[in-house]
């Protein structure tokens, strides 16, 4: 199995071992430009800054591949900023801003959703759609996904709001799994990457 991860910024190394863990025996491609895509069985796309990450993507002409592959059906993990890039619809709580998008999922994200005084924050997660019944993740100026629509659903909600979301073989999670003690989510990733 080789699964890429996008490695302009953010927990590419965290990511890196997580999958590790979770798939055993396998490759980990760093992912910069459209070549680093060439055969891989599925994606991850880390937190971030989704702005720089997505203004990268753009200039290292990275993007419409990136978009054409999911399109087509490679499984791909976004956390965090990640979440942000896969959206179809993305604003700022604060400052109206304009930025790049991959738009392959039916969702809507509202960045740094829980303000500043709660940048980040540990919280106790229901995870039992994808095989844990309760994980303690962490979450880093994270958006919240305000609207689940079209084929995609929600899995996972933390006060009301959703925290994970599927459509097909695309995952998106607002909080950062791997920087948190548990294996669910990249695990449940794989065996999307498997299907
Ligand atoms: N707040 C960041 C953004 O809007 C996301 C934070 C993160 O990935 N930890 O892109």
């Amino acid at each position: 199995m080789r699964i890429g991860i996008i490695a302009y910024q953010g927990s590419f190394e965290e990511h890196a071992l997580q999958t590790k863990r979770a798939m055993g025996t396998g490759d980990i491609v760093p992912v910069k430009t459209s070549k680093d895509m060439r055969q891989l069985d599925g994606i991850i796309i880390p937190g971030g800054e989704s702005t720089t990450i997505g203004m990268l993507a753009s200039k290292l002409g990275i993007i419409d591949e990136l978009r054409e592959q999911i399109s087509s059906g490679l499984p791909v993990l976004g956390t965090c900023a990640g979440a942000i890039f896969l959206a179809k619809e993305a604003s700022d709580s604060k400052v109206k801003k304009q930025q790049d998008l991959l738009k392959v999922m039916d969702i809507t994200v509202v960045r740094n959703y829980y303000g500043r005084q709660r940048e980040s924050f540990e919280a106790e997660v229901d995870l039992s759609e994808i095989g844990e019944e309760k994980a303690r993740v962490v979450f880093i100026r994270s958006p919240a996904i305000t609207k689940v629509w079209g084929n995609s659903k929600s899995l996972s909600k933390l006060n009301g709001v959703t925290i994970m979301a599927q459509e097909g073989g695309i995952l998106a999670t607002t909080f950062h799994p791997e920087l948190s003690n548990t294996l669910a989510v990249h695990k449940y990733f794989l065996s999307l990457v498997k299907k």
